[in-house]
């Protein structure tokens, strides 16, 4: 019997939903997880493919000393000036998208989880994967889990809840939502199971 292709999930959620728990534990399931945030870090650390294109487009100051993207400037000229966020996403995207089909067509089966933050925000995905997931919790849940794991204020977790895409609009391009909201870490990594488990079980779409 010919082997079944990869089952391809986008996996995606707001900050503080728990998307990358959802990724450990898919990684612990034995899947091939993507990470597309460490990718873009890659692209954009010294000697990083798209420093130059980086440097053309915005100048030696948008390089730090060690020849790596400046992200405090970077943020603070995208704040300015929203043009340079879109300008920064054209060069990085097309490159994100390369290096991450790259790693995908290395997998010729079991199943590949591309964590995709931004995955409603940039459209696109849609047609590159068979399921999206989204971790979904209350916007008070995510304020309070990313003040306690990374120290920032509230204001400034919610200034970020409110830049990404809304959960309404995130639920609408799911193909399954986990409510990582009130449960504990076992009762999600239950879940998690289970929709794997169903998902793997499908037959194959022709
Ligand atoms: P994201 O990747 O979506 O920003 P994380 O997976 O890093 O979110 O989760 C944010 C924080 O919340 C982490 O410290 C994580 O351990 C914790 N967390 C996630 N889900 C739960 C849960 N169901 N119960 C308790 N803590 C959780």
């Amino acid at each position: 019997m010919p082997r079944r292709a990869p089952l391809r999930i986008g996996l995606t959620g707001g900050i503080g939903s728990g998307k990358s728990t959802v990724a450990k534990l898919l990684a612990g399931l034995g899947c091939i997880v993507i990470d597309t945030d460490a990718i873009a870090r890659a692209l954009t650390q010294a000697a990083g493919s798209a420093i130059p294109m980086i440097v053309a487009e915005f100048g030696p100051d948008s390089i730090d000393q060690t020849g790596a993207l400046d992200r405090s400037r970077m943020r603070q000229l995208a704040f300015a000036d929203p043009s340079a966020r879109r300008r920064l996403e054209g060069i990085l995207h097309p490159l994100i998208r390369d290096e991450t089909s790259r790693q995908a067509a290395a997998v010729d089966t079991g199943t590949v989880v591309f964590d995709v933050p931004l995955l409603v925000e940039s459209g696109r995905w849609r047609e590159q994967v068979d399921k999206v997931l989204v971790i979904d919790c209350s916007e008070a849940t995510q304020v309070a889990r990313v003040v306690a794991r990374s120290g920032w204020t509230a204001d400034a977790v919610q200034s970020v809840v409110t830049q990404q895409a809304d959960r309404r609009a995130r639920r609408s391009a799911a193909d399954a939502v986990i409510f990582n909201d009130g449960i504990t870490p076992v009762e999600l990594a239950r879940a998690v199971q289970s929709l794997w488990t169903h998902w793997c079980e499908e037959p194959v779409k022709q």
